[in-house]
């Protein structure tokens, strides 16, 4: 047995405001953060779980302080039995009645309790030697459901569809590890669509993405319309007719606005419209989706619990589901959320780039090719060029693929010395 003897915490803070990376109709000057959190134990292996809630820059003041608030929880506590039963630790920590009051289940604590089940994930696929993807690939259908808290869901997805669901995609499981081994899974890459690039470097990167074998291109929209439009005529010109360019609004229009809006960039053939209004308004995405078709809605980076994808799938408001690694309650709500997007035949395409974002949610990915949706058509992971250098594991991307990761763990964990250079003193350190 051992005892988890530490949970410590890191406000990390990049200067990427400084840049314009990430500036988006919504976001004019991100600093791209981590609220990092290393769960020590005194196990002879001296085994730490790495893992942390995205933010930027001032989200740090308020999201270390929800993670140190589950220390209570777990300082103190034999390890096995909370990794063994993940389901059961998934459940107990959702289940603090005092905390959950500031939800339930959603916002700065529901992160905060995703950051440390992701840590304890790290653990437990550093002690068997596995990348998480391959971890949770081998489990079988009933170890993979006792993960998930049905709570809530069971109107649209019970136990039985979900072993269902597994079950079918038992059978081709080898195959299709290997079949991720050799040819990895699909990228997109929004590197060229920020808002605050020149239409110069708007064009470059464009041109780039392409020669690096990337399948879609995505544009940061809704600012101002005819800014739109110019900057998505020059990317179908670099990019030609056929090539598949999505759109992302960021939250930033009226449902009314939102269909006026897309309709009027419709003549470019926007491969989705992301985010188009607030991601707690379901109806809303509905009527957006009737009002734009056959343009698909999506969204997710926002859906703050497994109740709003269940929502957006019955509404038919989405048509491709951006599931996060760090918006939700960890690896378990996720699980839940691929299984809602199977029962719906609906794909799945993260949200990635931030900080660690690519090399976090890859996993659930490439586990929901080999052992849920068995699928990777039509399907896609979010990739952005930022920040990479600053993990232990950063992502393997080339060919427009990720390719799957062999080192044990989430992929979560920073290099120390970046923890270190990028701990946020109240201003920005020199680049
Ligand atoms: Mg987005």
């Amino acid at each position: 047995m051992s005892r988890i003897v530490a949970l410590e915490t890191s406000d990390i803070r990049f200067p990427t405001s400084l840049s314009l990376d990430g500036s988006d109709a919504m976001n004019p000057d991100p600093d791209y953060s981590a609220s990092y959190v290393i769960v020590r134990t005194d196990a002879d292996d001296e085994i730490a779980g790495h893992s942390f809630v995205f933010t930027i820059g001032r989200g740090n003041d308020v999201q270390v302080a929800g993670i140190d608030a589950l220390a209570g929880h777990l300082v103190g506590r034999e390890l096995e039995p909370l990794l063994d039963d993940m389901g059961g630790t998934f459940r107990e920590l959702i289940g603090d009645s005092q905390l959950r009051w500031l939800g339930p289940e959603k916002g700065v604590m529901h992160m905060a309790i995703g950051a440390v089940i992701n840590a304890l994930w790290d653990i437990k696929a550093k002690r068997a030697g596995m990348p998480l993807w391959q971890l949770l690939s081998r489990m079988t259908p009933e170890q993979i459901v006792d993960l998930v808290d049905f709570r809530y869901l069971t109107n649209a997805l019970t136990r039985e569809d979900a072993l269902e669901i597994l079950r079918a995609a038992e059978a081709g499981r080898t195959e299709r590890e290997a079949q991720l081994l050799a040819t990895g899974y699909p990228a997109y890459t929004t590197s060229p669509g920020w808002l605050g690039y020149s239409d110069e470097k708007l064009e470059r990167l464009a041109r780039e993405a392409m020669a690096d074998g990337f399948g879609q291109i995505k544009l940061k929209v809704g600012a101002d319309l005819e800014d739109d439009i110019r900057r998505f005529r020059k990317a179908r010109e670099v990019c030609g007719p056929d090539f598949p360019i999505a759109i992302d609004a960021n939250q930033r229009w009226e449902v009314a606005e939102a269909i006026d809006w897309v309709n009027a960039l419709a003549e470019f053939h926007p491969a989705w419209i992301e985010e188009p209004t607030s991601p707690d308004d379901i109806l809303g995405h509905a009527e957006i989706a009737r009002g734009v078709a056959p343009i698909r809605v999506a969204t997710g980076e926002h859906a703050q619990n497994r109740m709003i994808f269940k929502q957006l799938l019955q509404a038919e408001a989405i048509s491709v589901m951006q599931i996060d690694a760090v918006r939700v309650a960890g690896v378990n709500e996720n699980i839940a959320n691929l299984l809602l997007a199977a029962k719906f035949g609906v794909p799945v395409c993260p949200h990635a780039g931030g900080v660690g974002l690519c090399e976090a949610v890859q996993h659930l990915s490439m586990f929901d090719f080999v052992a849920v949706s068995g699928a990777r058509e039509g399907r896609m992971i979010e990739y952005v060029d930022h920040l990479h250098e600053h993990f232990v594991t950063p992502t393997d991307v080339h060919d427009g693929a990720y390719f799957p990761p062999a080192t044990p763990g989430t992929g979560m964990e920073m290099k120390a010395d970046s923890i270190v250079a990028y701990t946020w003193t109240g201003r920005h350190v020199e680049a």
